[in-house]
Parts: structure tokens; C-alpha cells; sequence
């Protein structure tokens, strides 16, 4: 029997959370396993369980696994896909912004088995409140392999959307109740967004009952993300490009980065009627915000978005940070939420 949520601002987090020294290198981003074998499949679970003992302990309401189980957010999926061979590897550009040596599609690509979906049992068996799981979006995942073999961009998302698609509904059957595509990718090529890019995404969530996402952001703190923030001038229009094609889209949750960003939180009026996951925590700044600068990022966006659609989150992932600094931007979300939450409640009388 699942808790549900509060019906008003219910907290959440985008995805990771830093893995324990023992199962991982802390703070280096896609850092490989210190364990192997049984001991890795133990390890992973042991990190799984303090990841939602962590989440329910600070107030998190929709949990997530924080990525315990994942080295890397596109390739481990990417990984247990045939047609795809990470010995030959080239050097493409990641998001038209940093080069990457990465696998490369050699033959047709297909999901030979399950990938995350004995992971998301596992979550499943552990917490009795609502669970969201993360996937790669078919667009980024094109971004990050070079294609030998279809040779189109837009014909290999396709198959991938078909790959997530099945990947989506055995997690769903497995019990997760919001299934999550990760595409920053829609932060970049925009001709790619409107062709293809949203309309492969709605294919990967096709018949899917459970609650269906998009995270669009602007990247871990690492320095090729940093440094293409500091082009991007003083407002983030990047969002224009893809909200109104998602408000008319079957997603239902938009997942944004807000806090400290240079967003215009005016855009969130772009997807009206859809839910919203607001980025309330800096993921690339090791300062952490108080309660009250969390409702004040919270306080401003529901100018754009209705209270009952406002999911307070982390602006992105924050495998990067310190274990004590990212648990301590889980207590001040949750407690920036609680003060909104109050606020809300005592104004509409609506019970949280
Ligand atoms: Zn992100």
C-alpha cells in the first residue's frame, strides 16, 4: 500500500545523490564501481537503502534511488543494448560543447533484456511512498554515441524511443509510479526538438498509465557546462524552444531549473496545465539554501504555475557534491517546501 503524497507541493529530487566511498569514487562524476560481482549487486543495494532512508528522514515525498545503481545516466542504459559496440569508440561533440570519446551503433540496436527493471523492484520493495524512476530521452541518447549504422539521427531516436518505451512499461509494471526522460539535449538543438525530438519522446511514453516526465536543464557544475552558461547571456531563453511544443504534448510533468539560474520564470507560463518540478536547489554551488530562499523560488513561480501543480525539486542531479551537502539540500527543500506549503494551505484552506 503506497503512501500517497501531500496533494500540495510534493518534494522530490531529479535524480542522483553521491554514492557511499565504498561502492564508488566520491565526488567525481561517472566515476567507476570500487566493487565487483556479487559484492557490486550487494553494495548497490546497500547505497539503494540509505538513499531512501536518507530521502524519508529529510522529508522527500516522491523518492527516487538517487542513482545508486547507474554509473552513468545515458551509457548504462545504452550498455545493455545490442548493436551498439563500446570497444570502437569515437570522439564526437557532447551537446554541440565538450568532446567525448563514446561507443559506437555498429548494427540494428535492440533491448535484449530488462535494464533497470530488478533496480526499481528493489526501490519498490523498500519504501511504501511514491517512486520515480529516470531514463535517458531518446534525443540525448543519440547525442551520445556515434551512428555507423542508420546514419540519421532521427531514425535512430526512433528506435530507441521503441527500446524506452518497452523499458518504460516493465517499469511501470514493476511498480514505479513516475517515469522520467532525461533530455538536455532539448536545450540545444532546436531545429531537432520540433522535427523529431518532442514527438520520439511522446513515442517512448505511448500507453504508459503511470505519470510520465521531461527534465530539461543546463547540466552538472563541471566546467564545460559552466563555461557555456557564461555565453549564454543574462536570460536563459532556451526553454521558449521546446515548452509550448511540450504544453500541447502527453507529457505530464516538466521538470526545470530555477534556482540561481538565469530562467525567466515568466516561461513556466509556456506550460500552463502541466505540471511543473521546479528546480528550487542549485546543484552547481556547495553553499545550501536556506528554507526561506527555497520558498522564495517556490513563492515566485506559483505566480505561473497552480499550487496544485507545483512538484518542488533539485535543479539536476548532485552525484558531484560532498554525501553531508547533499543531504543538507534535502532537508532545506523540504523545509523550503513545508513554509509554502503552510502558506498555501492557510490562504486556501485546502488541507496539505
Ligand atoms: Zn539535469
Amino acid at each position: 500500500m503506497t503512501v500517497p503524497a501531500p496533494a500540495l507541493l510534493p518534494t522530490t529530487i531529479v535524480g542522483s545523490l553521491p554514492k557511499p566511498s565504498w561502492l564508488a569514487q566520491p565526488e567525481v562524476l561517472w566515476s567507476p564501481w570500487t566493487l565487483e560481482g556479487d559484492a557490486l549487486i550487494e553494495g548497490k543495494q546497500d547505497a539503494l537503502r540509505i538513499a531512501v532512508q536518507e530521502q524519508t528522514r529529510r522529508g522527500i515525498d516522491i523518492l527516487s534511488d538517487g542513482e545508486q545503481t547507474r554509473q552513468h545516466f545515458v551509457t548504462t542504459f545504452i550498455e545493455h543494448l545490442s548493436g551498439v559496440d563500446f570497444e570502437k569508440r569515437e570522439t564526437v561533440r557532447i551537446r554541440d560543447r565538450y568532446d567525448a570519446s563514446v561507443p559506437t551503433v555498429v548494427g540494428e540496436v535492440r533491448r535484449e533484456r530488462p535494464v533497470f527493471v530488478d533496480d526499481a523492484r528493489f526501490l519498490r520493495e523498500t519504501t511504501d511512498r511514491p517512486i520515480k524512476w529516470a531514463l535517458p530521452g531518446p534525443m540525448t541518447m543519440v547525442d551520445t554515441l556515434y551512428d555507423a549504422h542508420y546514419k540519421s539521427r532521427e531514425k535512430l531516436a526512433w528506435e530507441f524511443a521503441t527500446i524506452l518505451n518497452e523499458e518504460a512499461r516493465a517499469l511501470e509494471a514493476a511498480g514505479v509510479d513516475i517515469i522520467q526522460f532525461d533530455e538536455p539535449s532539448f536545450n540545444v538543438f532546436f531545429d531537432e526538438v520540433k522535427e523529431w525530438g518532442v514527438a520520439t519522446l511522446e513515442r517512448a511514453t505511448e500507453g504508459l498509465r503511470a505519470e510520465t516526465a521531461v527534465h530539461i536543464c543546463y547540466g552538472y557544475g563541471i566546467k564545460a557546462n559552466t563555461d557555456w552558461k557564461a555565453g549564454l547571456g543574462s536570460q536563459w531563453r532556451q526553454y521558449e524552444e521546446s515548452f509550448p511544443l511540450l504544453q500541447e504534448s502527453s507529457i505530464d510533468i516538466i521538470s526545470l531549473e530555477c534556482q540561481h539560474s538565469h530562467v525567466p520564470m515568466e516561461l513556466i507560463e509556456l506550460v500552463r496545465g502541466k505540471k511543473v518540478m521546479l528546480g528550487a536547489i542549485d546543484v552547481a554551488d556547495e553553499t545550501v539554501e536556506t528554507p526561506e530562499e527555497v520558498a522564495d523560488t517556490l513563492r515566485r513561480a506559483l505566480a505561473f504555475v497552480d499550487a496544485d501543480k507545483l512538484i518542488p525539486s533539485t535543479n539536476c542531479g548532485m552525484a558531484p557534491f560532498p554525501r553531508d551537502v547533499a543531504l543538507r539540500k534535502l532537508t532545506a527543500l523540504s523545509a523550503g517546501a513545508a513554509l509554502v506549503r503552510g502558506e498555501l494551505t492557510e490562504a486556501t484552506g485546502v488541507r496539505p
